[in-house]
């Protein structure tokens, strides 16, 4: 219990740490909403996971380039956004980028080869994946087509808790999948926004900005905790499906969105765009905001590159 009688709850899934912030009088109806909140994500990880060989996701990546493939209609609906989301980003976020992925993933030590590299880049992008509205139906018009959700299936998963605790009258919480997406409902008690910190991605325990969120969401993507490393070198988990090769990013990527499918997919998208993909994609006017964390070389200060939600000046420096 914590002050004002809002509760915090943690459950594991999707390989990070879950957290339910909710705030309101009736402790009993704050713990039955998030133990209904917690089986839900439990099914979304068993409908999604690449990891789990009969989830909906994994069945798919089987039979889909034998068969047309029948979608429960909120999957085909998130698969659907996230055509949409590759085309807006011209592919720098790209949940076709399944096969990429797991080459980078079981390197083992050495550099995956050229011929590799190609024939995994040619079963990326939705050009070999039909989407059929009426019939909820998927088929892979090319072979070797894997969808992984990995870069938006946390977000998705904040963003169904978040309709499912508002359907059970909660509408002040926060809804974290670990460090990467946060919700934030309504408003903490005797506030008007959520603070959010953002950590410092050198790992230093520091916290490098605090922002304000009030119903939006805010995601941060960076290689710095997850990579393979390759004769010395280390190599980020997130793949520029326009190249093959991890992306030789920011340290650090965040997206605010209105949603958190849509700020899990564009932090993924900045963090492959860098600096200049991502101050074109903000041209056209969205409803996003970026900050972007760049270090040139180790130890040489940092420096930050952000829109407006994320306060502060356009451009700073940080040491
Ligand atoms: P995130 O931490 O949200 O940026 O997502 C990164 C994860 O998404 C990786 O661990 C991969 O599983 C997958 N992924 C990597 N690169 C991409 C990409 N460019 N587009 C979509 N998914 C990706
Ligand atoms: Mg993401």
């Amino acid at each position: 219990m914590l002050d004002h009688g809002a509760i915090r709850l943690r459950r594991p899934f999707m390989g990070c740490e879950f957290e339910l912030v909710l705030c309101g009088r009736d402790r009993c109806h704050l713990v039955d909403a998030a133990t209904e909140a917690f089986d839900e994500i439990a099914k979304l990880e068993r409908q999604m996971s690449v990891f789990i060989p009969t989830s909906e996701i994994c069945c798919l990546n089987a039979n889909a380039s034998r068969e047309s493939v029948r979608v429960e209609p909120r999957l085909y609906e998130l698969l659907a956004r996230t055509r949409v989301l590759a085309e807006e980003t011209e592919a720098a976020f790209d949940v076709t980028s399944g096969a990429l992925v797991r080459l980078w993933n079981s390197s083992d030590g050495r550099l995956p080869s050229p011929d590799q590299i190609a024939q995994a880049l040619e079963s990326v992008g939705f050009s070999g994946i039909q989407l059929c509205d009426e019939e909820h139906t998927i088929r892979y018009t090319r072979p070797g087509i894997e969808l992984n959700l990995g870069a938006v299936g946390k977000g998705y998963a904040v963003d169904r808790t978040v309709e499912l605790l508002a359907e059970r009258g909660v509408s002040n919480a926060l809804v974290s999948a670990g460090s990467s997406t946060v919700y934030a409902m309504g408003t903490p008690p005797e506030d008007d926004s959520w603070a959010i910190g953002i950590s410092d991605p050198r790992g230093n325990g520091e916290r490098l900005t605090t922002v304000r969120l009030r119903d939006e969401a805010l995601s941060v993507s960076g290689s710095h905790e997850r990579f393979v490393e390759i004769e010395g070198r280390k190599y980020g988990h997130i793949i520029d499906p326009r190249t093959g090769w991890p992306a030789n990013g920011p340290l650090l990527a965040c997206a605010i969105a209105l949603d958190a499918t849509t700020s899990d997919a564009l932090s993924t998208a900045f963090f492959t765009l860098g600096i200049d993909g991502t101050l074109d994609y903000c041209k056209s006017p969205r409803e996003a905001d970026f900050l972007i964390v760049l270090q040139a070389e180790p130890d040489e200060e940092l420096k930050i590159v952000c829109s407006h939600k994320f306060k502060s000046v356009e451009v700073m420096t940080y040491e």
